[in-house]
């Protein structure tokens, strides 16, 4: 399918798009403007511009194609498929590169339009180099009035109306961008309009003015030109009614005239049936050549002045004469002949000659050149080749040129005038001088377009110091990461009042936000705070007893191992004693389980004290039973240090009972203290302490009794197991 290069599924909706635009464009370019001569100004090319701010190069193409027609039908020349065809392209390009349609059309012409066009002119066509650079400098006016128009048009143009068909990027911008470009395309649009229609409307009365002047001139050159016939043939006239009355020498007379009238060739006279009687001629024949003619036979029969046709004569027969003659009368009154001169015209040009800025071209009934100003390409008594491109009307030249059948430049404003004798006046006014008026206007035109595109941008930055420039200031602070810390930078003096409420309102919010923001850090501390704390608590009741402040027995599970390592490393023995409270139950019975973990309180903070080593761990085993682990302790020590816990514990109060009574218990202790390589299993290490517990309890109690010292866990039947003291029996103090 086709529109499937317009762009997928909806290439049809785009090449529907593309081609209403392109047909609009066709019949806009159908009817260009003309400015004056042949200078037109072409708008449908906008529509094209238009398109490629909306759709791709395939799209862009068509509707190019299709407008690019209709200017073909109205100019004829090929090659604006070319120009303006790669201004289309060209202009998609840089739009889809985020570019401005106006700048980039602009850039076209500059880089590529102006000269291109200049090239092909020059190498196409045979033209004026000015004329060249005038044409192509209008090119590029005309190329940026479009876009201009076609800018605006997209401005005004609902973004409805392509809805789902864009296939250009929309263009985001700084503001100041957007603020220079609405500017630099209001002066373009404004000052372009203006110069066209000031520069037309110009020209326009120039050329009114130009061709009055010129009817006026030749009106009253055909009148000199009717002056100078009727002079010549008065003095003929006047001659025939002297002359009969020379009777001495009529030939002397004859070239008395001649000298006074000097555009006579020759003078003669003749008798009635044109028999020459007299010339001043010598060789002149013998009889009146205009004789033959019966023009001047009726002349000469009604006494009538005669005047031929232009014919070749005079010096080498090559210069455009005629033939006069008037009735001379003799002495009694009755007609004698004709006097006859022969009357040269080419010089008539010298009556125009003294005008220097017009030119003029003579011409009989039959359009053969009787005089021509100098300097002119035509040849007397031939018929004058004038190309006319544009006829003359009302109030307007007649445009043509004398040399180009082709032409694409007139070479002359013209004016005919026909006289009485059907002669026609061609009064030429050459032309250039007057496109080089129009083509000054332009120029200056342009100048003031690019001055106006300067202040424009100064301008535009005046604005956006005022405008602009302090929003960005602020965008710019809002966006730093200490925002908060620091007040909001000051604005430059002179911003607008507007963007100072702003930066007031902003700083407010500001420090509300810095003021929140520090309540909500110091919350956060507070919190995290708590958070450790309660974090320790959860430690500390993960790995202690509740109740003594001992750890618990999962703790000492857990540190068993590393304790032992550090044993292993130092190659030291380890010792772990259980100890167990005597007759505990009976406290409880007697007096209340409140004294009872009251005890167990106490007993556990004896033990704590006596074994306060760094690396000494007391944990609560379960009930009344507690389980020391006592690394880098060999049996020795702990036998001394344990009896002496023993001892301790047996003459500490434990707590007061309800007659304030001390209340005083003992505990039994069994222990295993070996290498710390005997087992790597800490139930192992408990069996054989317990074991040793056993032993104390059935022993009688009160007393400290050691587990043989194994090196091998599992041979363990032929325990020895030793009393280390000797035991009291019963808990003292306690009735
Ligand atoms: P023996 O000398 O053989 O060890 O006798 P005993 O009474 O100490 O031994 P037994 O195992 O029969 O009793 C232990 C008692 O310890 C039972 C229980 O009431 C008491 N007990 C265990 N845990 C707690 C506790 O947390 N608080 C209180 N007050 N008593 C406890
Ligand atoms: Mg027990
Ligand atoms: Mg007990």
């Amino acid at each position: 399918m086709t529109w499937k290069r317009f762009g997928g599924p909806r290439g049809r909706r785009r090449l529907m798009m593309a081609t209403g635009l392109g047909l609009v464009g066709l019949l806009v370019n159908l009817f260009p403007i003309p400015l004056f001569s042949n200078i037109q100004l072409v708008l449908g090319n906008a529509l094209f511009i238009f398109c490629a701010s909306r759709l791709g190069y395939a799209a862009v193409a068509w509707c190019a194609l299709l407008t690019l027609t209709g200017l073909y039908i109205s100019w004829g020349h090929p090659i604006i498929y070319l120009t303006f065809g790669l201004e289309a392209l060209f202009v998609t390009a840089m739009r889809r590169r985020g570019w401005y349609l106006l700048y980039a059309d602009l850039l076209y012409w500059v880089l590529i339009g102006m000269p291109l066009t200049a090239l092909l002119f020059a190498t196409l066509f045979d033209l004026q180099r000015e004329y060249i650079a005038f044409t192509v400098l209008k090119q590029g006016f005309n190329g940026m009035l479009y876009s201009a128009a076609a800018s605006v048009a997209v401005l005004m143009v609902p973004k409805v109306w392509s809805k789902g068909l864009r296939q250009q990027p929309v263009l985001v911008r700084e503001f100041r961008h957007k603020l220079s470009h609405a500017l630099v395309l209001l002066t373009t649009l404004m000052l372009m309009v203006s110069l066209l229609v000031y520069t037309s409307h110009l020209m326009r009365a120039q050329q009114t003015l130009l061709f009055s002047q010129m009817k006026d001139n030749s009106a009253q050159l055909a009148g000199q030109f009717d002056d100078f016939l009727q002079r010549h043939m008065d003095a003929l006239t006047i001659a025939g009614h002297w002359l009969p009355d020379v009777r001495v020498d009529q030939r002397t007379s004859l070239l008395q005239l001649q000298r006074q009238y000097p555009d006579f060739l020759r003078l003669g006279v003749t008798d009635d049936r044109g028999v020459i009687l007299v010339d001043t001629d010598p060789g002149a024949p013998l009889r009146s050549q205009s004789a033959e003619n019966a023009a001047y036979q009726s002349a000469v029969r009604h006494a009538r002045p005669y005047q031929s046709a232009v014919y070749a004569g005079g010096v080498g027969g090559l210069e455009p004469v005629l033939v006069m003659a008037a009735p001379w009368y003799q002495s009694d009154g009755n007609l004698g002949g004709m006097v006859e001169a022969t009357l040269a015209l080419s010089q008539l040009h010298q009556f125009n000659d003294l005008d220097k800025t017009q030119k003029m071209v003579l011409m009989d009934q039959r359009g053969r050149v009787i005089s021509a100003s100098n300097g002119l390409p035509l040849t007397l008594l031939q018929p004058a080749k004038l190309y006319i491109r544009k006829p003359e009307t009302g109030e307007h030249a007649a445009e043509l040129s004398l040399t180009q059948p082709e032409i694409p430049l007139p070479e002359y404003f013209s004016k005919s005038y026909t006289m009485n004798n059907d002669w026609q006046l061609q009064l030429l006014v050459p032309y250039r001088p007057a496109a080089e008026r129009a083509e000054q206007q332009f120029v200056l035109g342009l100048g003031m377009l690019l001055l106006a595109l300067v202040l424009t941008s100064a301008l535009t930055r005046y604005l956006s110091s005022y405008l602009t420039k302090p929003l960005e200031n602020l965008a710019r602070a809002i966006a730093q990461p200490e925002l908060g810390e620091r007040p909001l930078p000051g604005l430059p003096s002179g911003s607008a009042r507007e963007i100072l409420v702003l930066r007031e309102e902003l700083e407010t919010q500001r420090q509300a936000i810095h003021a929140h923001h520090e309540e909500l850090e110091c919350k956060v501390a507070r919190r995290t705070e708590e958070l450790a704390q309660a974090n320790a608590r959860l430690e500390q009741l993960a790995m202690r007893d509740g109740l003594t402040g001992a750890f618990n027995r999962r703790y000492f599970e857990q540190q068993f191992e590393t304790l032992r390592q550090l044993c292993l490393r130092a190659g030291q023995p380890m010792t772990l004693a259980i100890l167990d409270i005597d007759h505990f139950k009976s406290i409880n019975d007697l007096h209340g389980h409140l004294v009872g973990d009251q005890c167990l309180r106490a007993f556990a903070n004896t033990v704590a004290e006596q074994f306060g080593r760094r690396n000494d761990l007391l944990a609560r085993y379960g009930g009344e039973e507690f389980v020391l682990l006592l690394p880098l302790l060999d049996r020795e020590n702990a036998q001394q240090q344990l009896n002496a816990l023993r001892q301790r514990i047996a003459c500490t109060p434990m707590a007061q009972t309800d007659t304030e009574r001390a209340l005083m218990l003992t505990a039994s202790i069994g222990v295993i203290s070996v290498d710390s390589q005997w087992s790597d299993c800490a139930q192992t290490w408990l069996d054989a302490a317990d074991k040793a517990l056993y032993r104390a309890k059935s022993n009688g109690r009160n007393q400290v009794c050691f587990h043989a010292n194994l090196q091998e866990p599992n041979k363990n039947p032929a325990v020895s197991l030793e009393n280390t003291a000797t035991p009291t029996t019963g808990t003292k103090g306690s009735g």
